[in-house]
């Protein structure tokens, strides 16, 4: 390792699997990373709900964000998903499909439907969908503070340093460079959530604030659900609605691997359309718990509308993700967006594709930026 490598310290600020990504690839090539998370906990979209507890006081798990991902087997991210499967942190699953017509109320068991999910590798982070991204935030060399959200991002011309300060106006020290792991951190979408101005000015970096300007997402609810006994009805793990204005999917989440079974738990996606109209209708901010029991009520009634469902629920409870799926990509030559002069990378997957893949690719593509000009510091 180089000295100048060594002395470089940058910041990763998101936790989710692409700064995750970012922040181990940066260490392991000898720079010294701090990575910011406003989060109580590490995976953004690839997190693990567990502040729920059953009546009885157990814990209550639930991947309530991406349920599983692929990786082409072309894909860069393969040689790290290959090294997180030895680690223990990936395991394979393997599901089984089906869908659910809600106009003809017919179910395509298994055997009829296949085409669509692919016949790619699907894989979990074990025992949850966030423990990969745990694991990478605590890897040698990343010192990862988890309720820390940056609220100001501030480039210091004659130091050539970023300044960081968190919601509460306390600085975070100086950084020789930044990595930006969410795009809602220079997006104008964050006043009209916050009220206040995003972490980063757009003027400072006029060559990509065209980019960053506008990206539209789509929203989705997450429904999670817990059955003292298996739904029997279900021939399958995983449910594709059609002709449903409500529902999208449905996936039994105690199927996974290293999950405990003790009660069965499924969790449902509601349709982006259904998810806009409720948006609509009750602002962007976040959704009060009388929102969210409704929409629990509505997501649980198409389900059981459908006739599968054999039992009530002991447990059920919405979520909403508010940019659950970027809908353009702005930097699919690239991978991420780069300004060298101020040593900035701007990554996650709404630069490639959005999904796990895609945002895997973007942190690597943010870490080669920056590792390649520690050598010139
Ligand atoms: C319901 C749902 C289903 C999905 N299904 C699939 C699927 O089947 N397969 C698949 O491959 N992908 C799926 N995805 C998409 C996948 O989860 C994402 O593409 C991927 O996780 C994005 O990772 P990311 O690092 O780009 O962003 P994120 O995971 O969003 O990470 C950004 C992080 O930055 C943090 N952050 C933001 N601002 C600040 C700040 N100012 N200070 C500090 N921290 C900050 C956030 O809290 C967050 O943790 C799904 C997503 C959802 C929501």
């Amino acid at each position: 390792m180089s000295k100048a490598t060594a002395a470089m310290k940058v910041a990763v600020i998101g936790s989710g699997i692409s700064g995750a990504v970012c922040a181990s690839t940066l260490a392991r090539n000898g720079v010294s990373v701090t990575l910011f998370e406003s989060a109580r906990g590490p995976g953004g979209r690839m997190s693990q709900r567990s502040r729920e507890i059953s009546e009885d006081g157990k814990d209550l798990l639930f991947d309530h964000g991406a349920p599983f991902f692929t990786v082409s087997s072309n894909s860069d991210a393969l040689t790290l998903v290959h090294d997180w499967e030895s680690r223990g942190v990936v395991s394979e699953w393997t599901p089984t499909f089906g869908s659910f017509d809600c106009t003809s109320n017919k179910f395509l068991g298994p055997q009829q439907q296949c085409v669509q999910e692919g016949s790619e590798k699907k894989y979990v982070g074990v025992p949850g969908m966030n423990s990969i991204c745990r694991t990478l935030c605590h890897d040698p060399g990343v010192e990862s503070k988890f309720g820390t959200g940056i609220a100001k991002l501030e480039w210091m011309e004659e130091e050539t340093s970023w300044s960081l300060e968190d919601s509460n106006g306390e600085n975070l020290g100086s950084f020789c460079g930044v990595v930006a792991s969410d795009k809602s951190i220079a997006s104008p979408r964050f006043t009209d959530l916050t009220g206040r101005p995003p972490p980063l000015n757009l003027n400072l970096i006029p060559e990509l604030a065209n980019r960053l300007q506008d990206i539209p997402v789509r929203p989705c609810f997450a429904l999670m659900l817990a059955f003292k006994e298996p739904l029997s009805l279900i021939p399958t793990s995983c449910i594709s609605f059609k002709n449903s204005e409500i529902l999208s999917w449905a996936h039994c989440d105690s199927s996974k691997p290293s999950r405990s079974t003790e009660s069965e738990r499924w969790i449902l996606h509601s349709t982006p359309e259904y998810a806009n109209r409720v948006v609509e209708l009750t602002g962007r901010r976040k959704p009060s718990n009388e929102t969210l029991n409704k929409v629990s009520e509505r997501m649980f009634q198409e389900f059981q509308s459908s006739g599968l469902v054999s039992s009530q629920p002991f447990f059920m409870k919405a979520h909403r993700w508010g940019s659950a799926f970027p809908v353009i990509s702005i930097a699919m030559e690239e991978r991420c967006l780069w300004d060298r002069k101020r040593r900035l990378a701007i990554c996650g997957d709404f630069c490639i594709s959005p999904n796990v893949e895609g945002a895997i690719l973007s942190g690597l593509a943010a870490a080669s930026k920056l590792s390649e000009i520690s050598s010139c510091l």
